[in-house]
C-alpha cells in the first residue's frame, strides 16, 4: 500500500500501524472528505481462504457490536483481490506505543482504560463472543482518553468449532492463558479475563500498588479457570472496591516482579501459600518466538523442589538451563516437586513454519484462441515471498488478460518462505488465423472481341494478403482496360491468404478474326477448378463460362448444366478429369478438360483426417497425415495448409477433447506451431497409432 492510493471511495494518506495480520491505513473518503481506518489483509495472505474468512469474520463480529469502547466496523470490501475493513478511526495511539513511550501509568492513568476495557468486554461476552486476543496493541487511546477495543480478528462465538491448523498462531503468548495455549478453541470468556489481567499489570508495572489491586490482578490471571473471576461485571466490582480500599490502606507494593518480557511466566501468578511447597522463582524461554529448527533456552528455578519434570523432556534438576529446537508452537510445561506438594508453570514458544510455495492455479481461461484471439492468465500462489511471471514480480493472486496473444508460453516462479523455488508452465495454443482467399469474380467484358478491339477485365477477390495480375501486384478488385487486342490473350489471377493459401483463376479474352467471326458459334471461354481436394468432405469447384451454345455437359459425375456461365462443385475421390462439353444448335461442339487432383495415399501408415483451419467454411479442411521414413507428413486439400516434419520435431501427440467438444479431436504439437484435427474414429486410438509410428512410446 501506499499513500495516495484509491481503496473503494477512500484515499489513503498515511499508515496507522501493523498488526500480525494486517496493515491499517488512514482513508479519506474521495467525496466526503471523511476519516475513517482501512485495515487490509497482509499480502503474503491474499491466497490464504481460512484467513481470509477470518478477516470476514472479523468484521462480522465486530460490526455487530455497538459499543462506545469498541471501534466501529462500517464496512468489508474486496478491490483488486483485496480485503479490507473500514472502521472508525481513534485518533490517538495503541496501548502499546504509549506504554513504550511513558514506561508504565499510575493508578489514576490506568483505572479508567481498564473499565473501558472492562465494559467493551461484558458487552462482546454478553453477545458469547470471546475475544480472545485482548492485549495494549489491540486497545487503542484517542485524544480524549477514551479507550477501545479493536481487532476482533481471532474472535470466537462460543458456539463455533472449528478445527486448529498447525503453524498458525491463534492469540499473544505474552497475553494469553493456559487454557487457550492449550485449547485455543476450546475457551470461555475467562481467557479474556486473564489476557485482561495481564493488561492490567502491564499498565501498573513500576507503579505503587495497594496490594487489594495486586490480588484483583492475581486472581484475574490464576492459572485455573475456575478461580478466576466469572465475568468482567465481578472484575469490575471488585477492582472498585480494592482502588477505594487501596487509597486508605496505603499498602503498597510492585508489580512488575509479575510479568515478564514477550514470554509470561504464567506459573508465577499462582499463589503459593504452603511452607514446604516448592515456589516457581522462575522459568522462562528465551527467545519467546523463533522460525521453526531454530534453538530456544529454557531456564528454570524451582526453590524448595527437589527435582523438577518438563513434560515431554523428563526429570531436570531442581535449577537449570536447556537448549531444545522446537518444531512448531509450543507449552512447556513444568512441575517442579518435593516430598509433600507440587507446583506447576508454564512457558510458551511461537515458533513460526516457514510456509512452502504452493502454486494452486496458473492456467489460461481459452486454452487454446486464434490468432489475434484473446485469453486470460490466472494465478494463486500461497506461501511464497515472491512470485515472478516471466521475470515480473507480480503479486500472489491475479490475472491478466492476453489480449493479442504475442506469447503463448508464461513461466511462473514462486520462491516459498522455505526459500525454496517452485516453477510452473501455462501454455496457450496460438491457431494462425489463416482464412483461404475467395476469388469472386475475373472476367473479360466483351469475353470475345474483333482483332483490334477493346475489353475491360474485372476482378474481385475475398479475404487476400496479396493479389497478383499477371505477376505483377493488383487491388483486391478493380478493372482494366485493353485496347487494340490483337490475339488471343490471358489473364491470371492470384490470391493469397494470410496464411499462405494460394488461389488462382485464369481468363482468357479471345480475338475473332473477321473471316473466322460466327456470332452463334459454340465457344468454351474457361473452365478451371479452383482447389486439390482431398478424400474427405471437401470438394473441388469447377467453374465454366460458354458462349453460343444451346445443351452443355461435364462428366463424369455431374451432367447436363443449364447456365452458360456458373459453378458446380464435384466429390472425387481419385485424381479425375472432367470434361466439359458444349453443343450448338448448328451441330458444332466444343470440349475442354480440366484435372482435379487427389491426393495419393502414402504406402506407410496414414490415416483420413481433417485439419481445423479457422479460414474453411466449416472450419475443417480434409487431408491425410502420413508418418513414414522419420517424418510426419500432413497434405492437405486446401494449399497453404499443411507440414511436413521430422519426428523430433514433433513435441507432443494428444487427443484434444476441448476444442472440438464431443467430436474426435486431436493435436500436434510441433516446435514451431500446433495442429488441431478431427476424424471419424475415437481420437484415442489414432493418437495411440501415431505416438507408436513416430516411437514415442
Ligand atoms: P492486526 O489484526 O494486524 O493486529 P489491528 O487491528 O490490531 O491489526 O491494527 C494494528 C494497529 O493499527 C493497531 O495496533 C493500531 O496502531 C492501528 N489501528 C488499528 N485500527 C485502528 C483504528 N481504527 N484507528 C487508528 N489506528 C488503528
Ligand atoms: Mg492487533
Amino acid at each position: 500500500m501506499q499513500a495516495g492510493y484509491r481503496v473503494g471511495q477512500f484515499v489513503l494518506e498515511r499508515p496507522l500501524g501493523q498488526g500480525g495480520m494486517a496493515e491499517v491505513w488512514l482513508g479519506r473518503h474521495a467525496h466526503l472528505g471523511s476519516l475513517a481506518a482501512v485495515k487490509f489483509l497482509r499480502e503474503q495472505y491474499l491466497g490464504n481462504t481460512e484467513i481470509v474468512d477470518r478477516f470476514l469474520n472479523e468484521g462480522r463480529r465486530q460490526g455487530s457490536l455497538d459499543h462506545p469502547n469498541i471501534v466501529k466496523v462500517f464496512g468489508f470490501e474486496v478491490v483488486e483481490g483485496r480485503h479490507f475493513l473500514v472502521q472508525q478511526f481513534v485518533d490517538g495511539e495503541a496501548l502499546d506505543v504509549r506504554l513504550r513511550r511513558v514506561g508504565g501509568l499510575t493508578m489514576e492513568q490506568a483505572l479508567p482504560i481498564a473499565y473501558g476495557v472492562l465494559a467493551a468486554l461484558e458487552c462482546a461476552h454478553s453477545r458469547q463472543i470471546v475475544h480472545r486476543d485482548v492485549k495494549p496493541g489491540n486497545i487503542l487511546i484517542d485524544r480524549q482518553g477514551t479507550p477501545y477495543l479493536t481487532d476482533f480478528g481471532i474472535v470466537l462465538a462460543v458456539d463455533e468449532t472449528r478445527q486448529t491448523h498447525v503453524g498458525m498462531t491463534l492469540g499473544t503468548p505474552a497475553y494469553m492463558s493456559p487454557e487457550q495455549m492449550a485449547r485455543p478453541f476450546a475457551v470461555d470468556q475467562r481467557a479474556d479475563i486473564y489476557s485482561f489481567g495481564c493488561v492490567l499489570a502491564e499498565m501498573l508495572r513500576g507503579a505503587a500498588v495497594p496490594l487489594a489491586v495486586q490480588q484483583v490482578v492475581a486472581r484475574c490471571m490464576a492459572q485455573e479457570a475456575a478461580q478466576r473471576y466469572a465475568n468482567c461485571a465481578q472484575v469490575r466490582a471488585a477492582l472498585v472496591a480494592a482502588s477505594a480500599g487501596g487509597r486508605k490502606e496505603k499498602k503498597r507494593g510492585a508489580l512488575g516482579m509479575w510479568v515478564g518480557g514477550a514470554v509470561a511466566v504464567l506459573g508465577l501468578a499462582g499463589v503459593a501459600l504452603w511452607p514446604r511447597q516448592p515456589v516457581m522463582a522462575s522459568f522462562t524461554v528465551s527467545p519467546g518466538s523463533v522460525v521453526a529448527g531454530q534453538a530456544v533456552e529454557l531456564r528454570w528455578d524451582v526453590r524448595d523442589a527437589t527435582e523438577v519434570e518438563i513434560l515431554g523432556i523428563g526429570t531436570q534438576p531442581a535449577k537449570g538451563t536447556l537448549r531444545v529446537k522446537p518444531e512448531r508452537s509450543m507449552v512447556y510445561s513444568l512441575t517442579g516437586r518435593n516430598r509433600w506438594k507440587n507446583v506447576t508453570g508454564e512457558v510458551a514458544v511461537d515458533v513460526k513454519v516457514l510456509a512452502a510455495a504452493v502454486v494452486q492455479k496458473f492456467e489460461f481461461s481459452e486454452p487454446s484462441v486464434n490468432e489475434g484471439g484473446e485469453s486470460t492468465l490466472r494465478w494463486e500462489v500461497t506461501g511464497a515471498t515472491s512470485v515472478v511471471i516471466n521475470g515480473t514480480k507480480v503479486r500472489p493472486v491475479g490475472e491478466f488478460v492476453n489480449k493479442y496473444m504475442v506469447k503463448s508460453r508464461y513461466t511462473l516462479q514462486a520462491t516459498g518462505e522455505d526459500g525454496r523455488v517452485v516453477e510452473r508452465e501455462a501454455e496457450v495454443l496460438v491457431e494462425p488465423a489463416s482464412a483461404a482467399p475467395e476469388i469472386v469474380s475475373l472476367r473479360f467484358k466483351p469475353a470475345r472481341v474483333a482483332a483490334g478491339g477493346r475489353a475491360e477485365l474485372e476482378w474481385e477477390v475475398r479475404g487476400a494478403k496479396e493479389v497478383t495480375l499477371g505477376g505483377k501486384p493488383a487491388r483486391m478488385a478493380g478493372s482494366v482496360e485493353l485496347t487494340n487486342v490483337q490475339r488471343d490473350t490471358n489473364a491470371d489471377l492470384v490470391a493469397i491468404g494470410a496464411g499462405g493459401q494460394r488461389v488462382s483463376r485464369r481468363v482468357t479474352l479471345e480475338v475473332v478474326r473477321e473471316r473466322q467471326a460466327e456470332p452463334t458459334r459454340v465457344r468454351i471461354l474457361s473452365f478451371a477448378s479452383d482447389a486439390v481436394m482431398g478424400s474427405i468432405g471437401p470438394y473441388a469447384k469447377l467453374h465454366y463460362e460458354v458462349t453460343g451454345a444451346t445443351r452443355l455437359r461435364i462428366d463424369p459425375a455431374v451432367g447436363n448444366l443449364t447456365d452458360l456461365r456458373g459453378t458446380v462443385a464435384v466429390y472425387p475421390t481419385r485424381t479425375t478429369r472432367y470434361t466439359l462439353t458444349a453443343y450448338g444448335a448448328n451441330g458444332d461442339s466444343d470440349t475442354r478438360t480440366v484435372e482435379v487432383r487427389v491426393i495419393e495415399r502414402a504406402t506407410g501408415r496414414s490415416w483420413d483426417v481433417l485439419h481445423h483451419n479457422p479460414g474453411c467454411r466449416n472450419g475443417f479442411c480434409g487431408g491425410v497425415l502420413t508418418a513414414r521414413d522419420g517424418r510426419l507428413v500432413f497434405r492437405s486439400d486446401k494449399a497453404g495448409d499443411g507440414f511436413d516434419v521430422a519426428y523430433s520435431e514433433v513435441v507432443e501427440v494428444m487427443v484434444n477433447k476441448q476444442l472440438f467438444g464431443n467430436m474426435n479431436g486431436f493435436h500436434i504439437r510441433t516446435r514451431t506451431r500446433n495442429f488441431n484435427f478431427a476424424q471419424r474414429e475415437p481420437a484415442d486410438a489414432v493418437v495411440r497409432e501415431i505416438n507408436r509410428e513416430i516411437g514415442r512410446y
